[in-house]
């Protein structure tokens, strides 16, 4: 919890409503000399700043104050691709990350290599229903398992997560900050690889 919220924090509303980070409104914070103080955007502009992003480089945070977001249910889930069309995935993931501008909407594609190597898509619409055109070729596409409903987000959080929590493996995750997500970037990462 600490970790996302100081080191960022991807969501599937960042596009909406930014990183996790930036949605504190407060920390507390015991610094380097045992002073517990509060830092707020209007208190110590800088400091609060560098807190986002910050990790434990300047204290230990031992509150937060957020800023909060009304949603309702919301609609997504997973879809599960197996060789021969992960290359059609990839062209699809490609293609929304070049042309989506509907902040509401976010795939997130995830590589799995064991036991077999797979192609698990997360969509997520922040709205009750599909919204028209933007995830159409990834229903073109024949797909192994679907699992993409009107749902809670807190149904589709646990759902997502379930890839990572297979076999009982370990995992290992690594990142690359990239500008453009571009066919050759992600099959550069794909199991045939
Ligand atoms: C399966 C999995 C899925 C993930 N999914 C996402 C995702 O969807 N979006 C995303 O953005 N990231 C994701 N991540 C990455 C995750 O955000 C980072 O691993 C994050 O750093 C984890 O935070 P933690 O508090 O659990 O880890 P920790 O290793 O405990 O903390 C990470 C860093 O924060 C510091 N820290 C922790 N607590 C405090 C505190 N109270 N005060 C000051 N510093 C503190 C630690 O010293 C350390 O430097 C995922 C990671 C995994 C393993």
């Amino acid at each position: 919890m600490s970790g996302v919220t100081l080191g960022g924090g991807y969501s599937y509303l960042s596009n909406r409503h930014g990183l996790v980070t930036d949605n504190i409104v407060a920390f507390e914070l015991v610094l380097p000399n045992g002073d517990i103080t509060t830092v707020t955007a209007e208190s110590d502009p800088e400091l609060s700043w560098a807190l986002k992003g910050g990790y434990n480089n300047f204290g230990i945070i031992t509150h937060y104050v957020f800023k909060t977001h009304s949603l309702g249910d919301v609609w997504g889930g997973g879809l599960i691709y197996t060789q021969p069309n992960i290359d059609l995935v990839v062209s699809a993931v490609a293609d929304f990350q070049a042309s989506n501008t509907n902040v509401d909407a976010t795939v997130v594609a995830v590589y799995t290599r064991v036991p077999a190597p797979v192609l698990s898509v997360t969509l997520f619409y922040n709205g009750s229903t599909r919204p028209p055109n933007i995830f159409d070729k990834f229903f073109d596409i024949p797909r192994a398992q679907e699992d993409v409903k009107t749902r809670t987000y807190t149904d589709l959080i646990t759902a997502a997560s379930a890839p990572f929590l297979l076999n009982d493996l370990r995992g290992a995750m690594h990142t690359v900050s990239l500008t453009d997500l571009t066919v050759g970037v992600i099959q550069s990462d794909s199991p045939s690889n």
